[in-house]
């Protein structure tokens, strides 16, 4: 079978390691890149375990012609909506989007504007930051799980996808998957991201009480929203996840110490805006976000 020809939106850590993971195994791969780049070819350098790598691949920009037939969003939440639609005339009712993005919701203004294309849905356990421009460290290696809700069966790109990007797995339940990363994500990130503690600081006896009081609201908001097997022992899989990523900043906090915005919107935001669908109160989950959004918007020297 033809390879997907898959463009990539948001050369930034994660699309770099997957369009050279994607690149190198054959597959045709493009970056689009913000508007203004005169490239018609970039190289893609990743660091891992010591080993460098580079491939050197195609670029384009959005206003570019040329249809897309396979199109992967790895921007931030925030810039999704934007970015999507800036190469919406190149897309059509058979372009496959593969939104790769942390948090939940950032798709729902996208979807009701160009609801033509199929989209589906990932989430990864990958690690990668950004060295220089397209230069990456591929810091720790993780499991990407791609779904589309409702959808038994893998589409045909998805062979060779997981070729390319071991591990992945076809997630016939991506909502429930999407969701249970949205909980973990709010019981860690924005606690540490205001304390500015590495994750394992989380688990000190100061600490701790507050993530328990973050982990029952947010089982009592994935139960009203049906999320029923998310709600199974939430406390003891987040103090899983501390402890295995105890010497880790969370993304949340290094963006609040390099004065960017956060991804709180769609990660403790959209579990805000879930509660008070179902009426129920989640008040430290609130107080931590109002505090967040503080934060960004008068950042402390
Ligand atoms: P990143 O390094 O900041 O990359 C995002 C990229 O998107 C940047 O290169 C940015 O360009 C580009 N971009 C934004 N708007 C664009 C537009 N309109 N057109 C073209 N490019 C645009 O972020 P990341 O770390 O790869 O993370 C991406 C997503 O994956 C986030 O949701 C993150 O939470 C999630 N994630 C990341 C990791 C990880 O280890 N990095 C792991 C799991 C999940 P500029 O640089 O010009 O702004």
């Amino acid at each position: 079978m033809k390879p997907a020809d898959w463009h990539v939106l948001g050369a930034g850590a994660l699309g770099c390691l997957f369009a050279s993971a994607l690149g190198r195994d054959g597959c045709p791969t493009t970056l689009l890149l913000r508007p203004g780049s005169r490239a018609t070819r970039a190289t893609v350098e990743v660091e891992h375990e010591g080993v460098s790598s580079r491939l050197e691949l195609p670029v384009s920009t959005p206003a570019a012609d040329g249809y897309i037939s396979h199109l992967l969003v790895t921007t931030k939440a925030r810039d999704v909506h934007d970015a999507v639609l800036s190469v919406a005339h190149r897309l059509d009712a058979a372009s496959q989007v593969l939104l790769l993005v942390n948090g939940l919701g950032f798709d729902r203004k996208l979807r009701s504007e160009l609801p033509a294309p199929e989209y589906f849905y990932g989430t990864t356990t990958e690690g990668a930051y950004r060295l220089g421009r397209r230069h990456i460290c591929h810091a720790g290696r993780g499991l990407t799980r791609i779904g589309q809700p409702g959808r038994e069966q893998a589409p045909d790109w998805f062979a060779q996808w997981s070729r390319a990007v071991k591990p992945t797995v076809w997630d016939p339940d991506i909502d429930q998957s999407l969701w249970l990363k949205l909980a973990i994500n709010c019981a860690i990130n924005p606690l540490s991201a205001l304390q500015r503690c590495r994750n394992g600081e989380l688990a000190s006896p100061q600490l701790a009480p507050r993530v328990m009081t973050l982990c029952e609201e947010i089982m009592q908001v994935s139960a009203a929203a049906g999320f029923a097997g998310v709600t199974a022992d939430r406390p003891g899989q987040v103090m899983a996840v501390i402890r295995a990523t105890a010497g880790n900043r969370s993304s949340m906090l290094q963006d609040v110490l390099a004065g960017r915005p956060t991804e709180i919107e769609y990660i403790t935001g959209h579990l805000l805006r879930v509660a008070q669908q179902h009426g129920v109160a989640v008040p430290l989950n609130e107080a931590i976000y109002t505090r967040i959004v503080d934060l960004q918007e008068h950042p402390h020297p």
